[in-house]
């Protein structure tokens, strides 16, 4: 059975087991900006107090944000603007894949798998940059709450909030509290 049959037949179960619908805007008006790494999944909003319908959760490799315009800060414009949120947590977690990547590893798999050498080579400035990874988990939190809080699209009555979250234990760290 390949993994998208055990989707499937898991969904069908599912559906029929499901009663009762929920509201599209986020129940308490909050936004969490965090890591797609695997042990965050059912795992950083529980340890929140967040359930399904309470927040919008983006997410993105490292929690990282490349470009002032880009999908991130589209996502979070889109969350305060259109969906009511008025509060913002950047959320980075220890032992962040993104801070040890090894980019060379990364560009030899790619062209192994043909991954054209141009494509590579187009993406701007480098691959190294372009993937944005960091050496300092922490100091990519502060940097991404700043740059937030600097965003002029991000008006300044949406208090960002930064922490860092331990995949192992549950334990979120205080870093940069965004209420004046
Ligand atoms: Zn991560």
């Amino acid at each position: 059975m390949s993994l998208l049959d055990d989707v499937l037949s898991h969904n069908e179960r599912f559906v029929s087991e499901r009663q009762g619908r929920i509201k599209r805007a986020p129940q308490k008006k909050v936004a969490v900006f965090t890591c797609m790494d695997t042990r965050l999944v059912d795992f950083l909003e529980p340890a929140m107090g967040i359930q399904r319908g309470d927040a919008m959760v983006i997410k993105n490799a490292g929690s990282a944000v490349l470009d002032p315009n880009g999908g991130v800060i589209r996502s979070l414009t889109v969350a305060i603007h259109a969906l009511g949120c008025d509060e913002l947590f950047v959320i980075g977690h220890l032992d962040c894949g993104m801070v040890d990547l090894d980019v060379e590893q990364v560009e030899a798999d790619m062209l192994k798998r043909g991954v054209p050498a141009e494509a590579i080579g187009a993406l701007k400035p480098d691959l190294a940059e372009w993937f944005g990874g960091f050496r300092d988990v922490y100091a990519n939190v502060r940097r991404v709450t700043q740059l937030l809080r600097d965003n002029p699209l991000i008006t300044k009555d949406v208090p960002v909030h930064g922490m860092m979250f331990d995949p192992a234990t549950g334990g979120l760290e205080m870093l940069e509290a965004g209420y004046p």
